[in-house]
C-alpha cells in the first residue's frame, strides 16, 4: 500500500529536472500522474522513459483557458485531482537596467500567474471533497533575491504570498497549501554551468554539495500525504543551509 494510493496528482512542467524527480516519487507513493507540456515531441519521448504511466496534456500554463481544458482533460480521463503541484517555470536574467519588459512578464505570467491559472481549477473541488494538496515550487531566491533576477526573485516571492493567503481560506475544509524553495539543484541547466562556476556555487553551500532532484520530490510526496495535513502555509526551504531565515 503506498501513502497516496487512489490520489490523483498533476505536476505542472513534469517533463523537466525536478518535476520528472517529483512525478516518480509520487507515482512510487500511489498516485496517478498528470503533467503538462509544451513541446509534444518532447513530452512523448519523456513518457516513453518513465516507468510509470502518465497523463501528458498539452497546456501553456500561462494561459487560464488553456488551464481550463487542462482541467477537463484530465478529469475525463483520470478524475478529480487530489494533489497539484506548481513546478513548471523559467528564468529570463539580466540586471535590471537591461531587463526588458518582455523578460518581466514572460516569468510574471509563467511562475506567477501560472500558480492562479492552474490552482483555480481545482481548489474549490478539494475543499467540498474535504481533502486537497497544494505545493508551490519557489526558489531560494524568492527568499534572499538574487542579481539578475528581479524578475523570477518577485515572481518566486510572490508564490510564498499567495500560498499563506490560500492556506487560510481553505484550511478548514482538509485542503493545505505549501511552498518549497530548493536551493541549487543538480538538474540538466545546473550542470550545464561551466564547471568552475559551478564550483563556486558549491561554495556557498554549507552542504558541500547541490541538491538532489529527488530531495525536492520527497518533500512534495510527504507534504502530499496525510502525514502532513497540519503542515499549511509553510515555506520549507531544501537549500542545504545556503540560506537560513
Ligand atoms: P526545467 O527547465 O528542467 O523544467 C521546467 C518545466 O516547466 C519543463 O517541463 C517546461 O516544459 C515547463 N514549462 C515551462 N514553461 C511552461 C509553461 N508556460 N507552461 C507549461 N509548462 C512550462 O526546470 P527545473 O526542473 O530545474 O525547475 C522546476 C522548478 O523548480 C521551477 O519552478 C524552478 O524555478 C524551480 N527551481 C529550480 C531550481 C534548480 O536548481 N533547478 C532551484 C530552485 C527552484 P518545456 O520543457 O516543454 O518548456
Amino acid at each position: 500500500m503506498g501513502t497516496l494510493d487512489n490520489k490523483i496528482a498533476l505536476v505542472t512542467g513534469g517533463t523537466g529536472g525536478i518535476g520528472t524527480a517529483i512525478c516518480q516519487r509520487l507515482a512510487e507513493a500511489g498516485a496517478k500522474i498528470a503533467t503538462t507540456y509544451m513541446n509534444e515531441d518532447k513530452a512523448k519521448a519523456w513518457a516513453d522513459k518513465q516507468n510509470f504511466s502518465a497523463k501528458i496534456v498539452a497546456c501553456d500554463v500561462s494561459k487560464y483557458e488553456d488551464c481550463i481544458n487542462l482541467k477537463n482533460e484530465i478529469e475525463t480521463t483520470l478524475g478529480p485531482v487530489d494533489i497539484v503541484v506548481n513546478n513548471a517555470g523559467i528564468t529570463r536574467d539580466g540586471s535590471f537596467k537591461k531587463m526588458l519588459p518582455d523578460m518581466w512578464d514572460t516569468v510574471i505570467k509563467t511562475n506567477l500567474d501560472s500558480v492562479f491559472n492552474v490552482t483555480h481549477q481545482f481548489v474549490n473541488d478539494m475543499a467540498e471533497r474535504g481533502f486537497g494538496r497544494v505545493v508551490n515550487i519557489s526558489s531560494i531566491n524568492g527568499q534572499k533575491g538574487q542579481f539578475g533576477q528581479t524578475n523570477y526573485s518577485a515572481a518566486k516571492a510572490g508564490l510564498h504570498g499567495f500560498t499563506m493567503a490560500l492556506a487560510q481560506e481553505v484550511a478548514r475544509k482538509g485542503v493545505t497549501v505549501n511552498t518549497i524553495s530548493p536551493g541549487y539543484i543538480a538538474t540538466e541547466m545546473v550542470m550545464a554551468v561551466p564547471e568552475e562556476i559551478r564550483e563556486k556555487i558549491i561554495a556557498q553551500i554549507p552542504v558541500g554539495r547541490l541538491g538532489k532532484p529527488e530531495e525536492i520530490a520527497s518533500l512534495v510526496t510527504y507534504l502530499a500525504s496525510n502525514d502532513a495535513s497540519f503542515i499549511t502555509g509553510a515555506n520549507l526551504a531544501a537549500n542545504g543551509g545556503q540560506h537560513m531565515h
